[in-house]
């Protein structure tokens, strides 16, 4: 009697010392989690929400694989990654559509999550050749609004880690953080994108070229590389407004911004100074070089005469002053520096009018 009452007891030990044990896996699982998600929530950039979903979700839930795949019709991810200087193609995990043909054939009308052995054939868009081949897959679909906008995708080499009516609340949780995080990213993203840029043209606006040239000046300081500047501005714009109304204007300042636009590379940063006028920095742009492209602007402008929207057409010029930090010029005050070419390409400017207009000066920075 005593003997078996040792032996229950025995066993009855055992089996709470296994149930504590697994206890204390969850909570170390759930403390992983809750990790996770801390990080997830207090991320701002697109690009650090990628990284993290991508490499954190991995590793904290011991998966083999992770890929995500995004709707992106408007290019506002591409373009915000691109302005992260990472481009989306540093990503083969990361998966951006045009538009959301590819999710619709995995789910269909009702979203739900798919739990179920990898097939190349349905799966193989989620999970490009060059990352490790999962067995089993769990595709867990993004919505924001009732809407899909993407789709997260774990994979494992175990085929029995994730199989078809397996209990999904876990993951799903998974997925709506994932989701919420996307738009609070999104919503981040789009607000520093209407703060930095001119509602009327499309193009930045003066905010973002004083941020950007504070930026540049610092660059050209460190590495001893030259940096120039152009100040744009219509001649005569108000005998436009006078003639043909306002609303014309408008219409012929965003097609100026276009057609400046067009004559820059995609590392030049171009904004709608003020009114009519229009900045541009050339990067590791020297004088000569400047003078070139100033020069092809002022012709994009000048050669062909602009289609007004009431069918007429219309001639305009442009006059432009160039201004060049050289590259012996280092390691100086910043904000001196900024303030110098920025004036001295206004002096150039100011000279391009007084000369007549429809030209391109050049001005000579005048240190403080
Ligand atoms: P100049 O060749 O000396 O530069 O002559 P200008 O007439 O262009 O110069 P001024 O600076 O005297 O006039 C600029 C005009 O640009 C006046 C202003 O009404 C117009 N302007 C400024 N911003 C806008 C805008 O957003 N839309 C329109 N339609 N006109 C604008
Ligand atoms: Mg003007
Ligand atoms: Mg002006």
């Amino acid at each position: 009697m005593d003997f078996d009452l040792q032996r229950e007891n025995h066993e009855l030990k055992r089996q709470l010392a296994q149930l504590v044990e697994r206890a204390r896996q969850n909570e170390r699982v759930l403390a992983r989690f809750q990790k996770v998600e801390l990080r997830l929530i207090g991320i701002v950039s697109f690009k650090e929400l990628v990284e993290a979903i991508l490499e954190d979700y991995r590793e904290a839930f011991e998966l083999d694989v992770v890929t995500l795949a995004l709707i992106d019709a408007d290019f506002d991810l591409r373009r915000s990654l691109m302005d992260a200087d990472s481009p989306a193609s540093g990503y083969p995990a990361l998966m951006l559509f045009d538009d959301d043909s590819v999710l619709r054939r995995l789910f269909g009308d009702t979203p739900r999550p798919v739990l179920e052995p990898f097939s190349r054939e349905r799966h193989g868009e989620l999970f490009p050749p060059g990352l490790p081949e999962p067995a089993s897959v769990a595709l867990l679909p993004l919505l924001r609004w009732g809407t899909l906008v993407g789709v997260l995708n774990l994979g494992s080499v175990r085929p029995d880690r994730f199989v078809p009516g397996m209990a999904t609340q876990f993951i799903e949780w998974l997925a709506a953080v994932a989701s919420v995080c996307m738009e609070n990213v999104a919503n981040n993203e789009r607000l520093k994108h209407i703060g930095l840029t001119d509602a009327l043209t499309g193009v930045h606006n003066r905010r973002y070229f004083d941020q950007r040239l504070r930026e540049e000046v610092d660059r050209a300081l460190r590495k001893g590389q030259p940096l120039s500047c152009l100040l744009i501005d219509c001649d005569h714009f108000k005998r436009i407004n006078d003639s043909h109304g306002h609303l014309i204007g408008d219409a012929v300042l965003r097609e100026v911004a276009e057609r400046v636009k067009d004559q820059l590379r995609l590392s030049d940063a171009m904004a709608r100074y003020g009114g009519e006028e229009f900045g541009v920095l050339l990067a590791q742009t020297g004088t000569a070089t400047a003078l070139a492209v100033a020069g092809r602007i002022r012709e994009a402008i000048a050669r062909h005469a602009i289609d007004l929207p009431d069918g007429k057409t219309l001639q305009l010029t442009i006059s432009i002053g160039v201004a060049t930090i050289e590259e012996e010029v280092r390691g100086a005050d910043i904000d001196a520096r900024a303030r110098e070419v920025v004036a001295a390409a206004d002096r150039a400017l100011y000279s391009a009018k007084e000369g007549g207009r429809n030209q391109v000066r050049v001005g000579e920075i005048q240190s403080t």
